[in-house]
């Protein structure tokens, strides 16, 4: 891989690039991958020596699997190990119940494919790194932005072998939820507080056990939802509970855990035995955030750290990567000429504003509507009369496949 090596020195100028990606999550690494296919030369830098992940999500959505296929990698991405989710098999009191079926998708692919996202981000960057003019600097953490007369002039970053700075035309702050460019910018996101957080777990897969339809599983219980996703040697397994709760979680002891899952499921609840300490869970604490302005002179920002998503829907990777495709839409010719005007900034946010609105509207009426209300009672709920109907009219039932797949618009690349 293209991995670069910087010369040591406490503080070296290393050449400048048109475009300086700061973060190689999905949003970055997708955009570098998308800019040096176009001939724009591009610097990724990643603060992490790796891209190892746990439960930073797994989900490739349809859109991000179309657009793969646009540019002729999605049959490769498949050659990885993954699990299919064609939509969750919701456990009520009255029944189990499949609020959505994405097979009933027109695309190819039909389903939300389950890949490490470990593995997703080496597949991108090494498919990248196969463009001269792709550049990726692991361990490098960006530190400071290089401004004059308020014009953003790149980075500068804390490397193995010291500091550095990459004068950039264009700085783009894709370094997700806790952004450092977009607090070096003077970014402001707004903050809306869902009512839950998760903590998600492994669970072991038992010999023989069937799989769930669709690949995964929901379940209602006692001021608990539980969230299982089949994967190839294990379940990921989340246990969502109203926000700020934590600590009571915790108090309750794991034993609790076990017998919560077990109570809404029995069907798991020998796989619940296995655990036995809090260091297998990972606590998401879930936020949902939207930053009124995505750009400034010289800088842009995308993915997470102009929008963070709740969980619902698990729509936060397919909305980063939605934005690196409009990204690279909008400002592969102008970098290439060396023209990138603000307007050209202020073109991606307006494309991708309204979509991330719309479903962080959603989300919202979801988690007030449903999903509180179904962790604030201590009955095991039923299927709430709202998601009947949803199912019972053709227009509506395709509408949450729709969003979820997709979004309110199919994003497209638009030079292949
Ligand atoms: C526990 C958990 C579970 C999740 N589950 C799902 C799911 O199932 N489905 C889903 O769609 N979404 C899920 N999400 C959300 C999803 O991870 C994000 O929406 C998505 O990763 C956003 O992509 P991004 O590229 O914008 O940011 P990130 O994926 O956050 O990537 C940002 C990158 O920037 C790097 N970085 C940060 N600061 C710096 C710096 N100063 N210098 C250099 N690099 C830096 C980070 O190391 C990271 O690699 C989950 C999130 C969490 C926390």
């Amino acid at each position: 891989m293209n991995v670069s090596t910087i010369p040591p020195g406490p503080t070296s100028n290393n050449e400048s690039t048109p475009c300086c990606i700061v973060g190689g999550g999905p949003a970055g690494a997708v955009l570098a991958l998308l800019l040096a296919r176009r001939g724009v030369r591009v610097t990724l830098l990643e603060m992490h020596k790796d891209f190892d992940r746990e439960f930073r999500g797994d989900t490739i959505h349809p859109s991000i699997l179309e657009i793969l296929d646009q540019i002729g990698l999605a049959e490769k991405l498949h050659e990885i190990p993954h699990t299919k989710v064609t939509g969750p098999t919701l456990q009520f009191a009255d029944g189990p119940f499949r609020p959505f079926d994405l097979t009933r998708l027109k695309t190819r692919f039909p389903y939300i494919l389950m890949i490490p996202q470990v593995r997703f981000l080496e597949f991108i960057t090494s498919e990248a790194a196969k463009y001269p003019q792709f550049r990726l600097v692991m361990q490098a953490q960006v530190q400071h932005l290089i401004e004059e007369n308020g014009v953003v002039r790149g980075v500068r970053y804390l490397g193995v072998d010291g500091e550095h700075e990459l004068p950039a035309t264009l700085t783009i702050g894709a370094d997700g939820r806790f952004s450092m460019v977009r607090r070096l910018a003077g970014f402001e996101p707004i903050k809306t507080a869902p009512p839950m957080d998760v903590l998600w777990f492994r669970l072991p897969k038992l010999p023989d056990e069937p799989p769930v339809v669709g690949g995964a599983f929901g379940g209602i219980g006692r001021g608990r939802i539980f969230i299982l996703l089949e994967r190839n040697e294990y379940w990921q397994a989340g246990l969502v509970f109203p926000k700020g709760k934590y600590q009571e979680v915790r108090a309750q002891g794991i034993e609790a855990v076990r017998k919560s899952l077990a109570e809404t499921e029995p069907r798991f609840a020998k796989h619940a035995e296995s655990l036995t300490d809090w260091q297998q869970m990972n606590l998401l604490s879930v936020e949902s955030s939207r930053c009124p302005v995505w750009h400034k002179p010289g800088l842009l920002m995308i993915g997470d750290a102009a929008h963070v998503m709740s969980p619902v829907g698990g729509v936060g990777i397919n909305y980063a990567i939605q934005d690196a495709v409009v990204a690279a839409n909008v400002l592969a010719e102008p970098l290439k000429s060396g023209s990138v005007s603000e307007g050209h900034l202020a073109e991606v946010q307006r494309q991708r504003e309204f979509p991330t609105r719309v479903i962080q509207g959603m989300q919202k009426l979801m988690q007030e509507r449903l999903l509180a209300r179904a962790l604030q009672s201590q009955e095991r709920a039923g299927v709430p009369w709202q998601l009947k109907l949803f199912v019972k009219i053709p227009f509506l039932r395709d509408l949450p496949c729709n969003l979820i797949a997709f979004g309110i618009r199919r994003v497209r690349l638009t030079e292949t």
